[in-house]
């Protein structure tokens, strides 16, 4: 059984008083829920309130992105044991728009994940085609080339400690949701592939999220194939209502719930 994660990228959105009144909110309507983990991930500037707010709670705190280096002369950035100075648990790594808008590489993607894993941070690494090579047949290939780039030289322990999202960039932000059946299809591809590289035992234990345009109308279904062990929300973990919504999302027919 794997158990669910919920997880919401704020992305740029909210001041730090915004960002602790949500969680102040959030928490009495998620404090029965045994079903899944549930992760915001406000920007850099909210995470230690953030984190003092949901102290005590079942919410756990996310960073978007980190540097790889513990420290140095890297204006701008921040590293991963400054993540958990600042509470975090959870760093989201290699998202849509970190790889187009600031052209992270797989290998940066790599180092990330190594570091974060170093600090003791779980990892949220995003893989994803765009519209484009999804159209050219290439979606397996982009996912092969983002999966091996991004978990190279890591041992089958520490790949165990890894969360996966599969985020096609289409998806994300456009309101146009992958099926579940589609949504599905490349879980499976990237559960073989981390077969593939780690084994049948490690690659079955792996909690692989889907991320684009997930609201509460669509999570039920999303929720219900096998493949799929949670969600990544952008837009709709803006809201209290919708993401509470998420994270108590219809259950019954899913397959990968657990309550312990
Ligand atoms: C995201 O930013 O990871 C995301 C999936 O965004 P949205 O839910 O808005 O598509």
């Amino acid at each position: 059984m794997r158990r669910p994660v919920i997880a919401g990228n704020w992305k740029m959105y909210k001041a730090i008083g915004e960002a602790v009144e949500f969680v102040e909110q959030l928490r009495p309507l998620v404090a029965q829920c045994l079903h899944c983990d549930v992760v915001v991930a406000p920007p850099f500037t909210a995470l230690a309130a953030v984190n003092a707010a949901a102290r005590g709670s079942n919410i756990a705190v996310s960073a978007q992105n980190c540097h790889w280096d513990q420290e140095g002369a890297h204006t701008g950035d921040v590293s991963p044991q400054m993540l958990v100075d600042a509470g975090c648990s959870y760093v989201i790594i290699g998202h849509s728009e970190r790889r187009h808008d600031h052209g992270e590489t797989d290998d940066q993607v790599n180092r990330k994940v190594k570091a974060a894993l170093a600090a003791g941070l779980v990892p949220i690494v995003c893989v994803g085609e765009t519209l484009a090579e999804r159209e050219d047949r290439n979606t397996r290939g982009v996912l092969h080339r983002q999966f091996r780039g991004g978990s190279a030289g890591l041992t089958a322990a520490e790949f165990s400690r890894i969360i996966v999202a599969y985020e096609p960039c289409w998806a994300i932000g456009t309101g146009r949701t992958a099926s579940p059946e589609m949504a599905s299809e490349s879980h499976a591809c990237l559960r073989q592939l981390a077969s593939e590289c780690f084994g049948r035992v490690v690659a079955s234990g792996l909690r692989i999220l889907y991320g684009g345009s997930v609201k509460p109308e669509n999570i039920g279904g999303l929720m219900a194939q096998e493949e799929i062990d949670g969600a990544l929300v952008g837009g709709a973990s803006l809201k209290v209502d919708s993401f509470s919504a998420i994270v108590n999302y219809p259950r019954g027919m899913e397959a990968g719930a657990s309550t312990s």
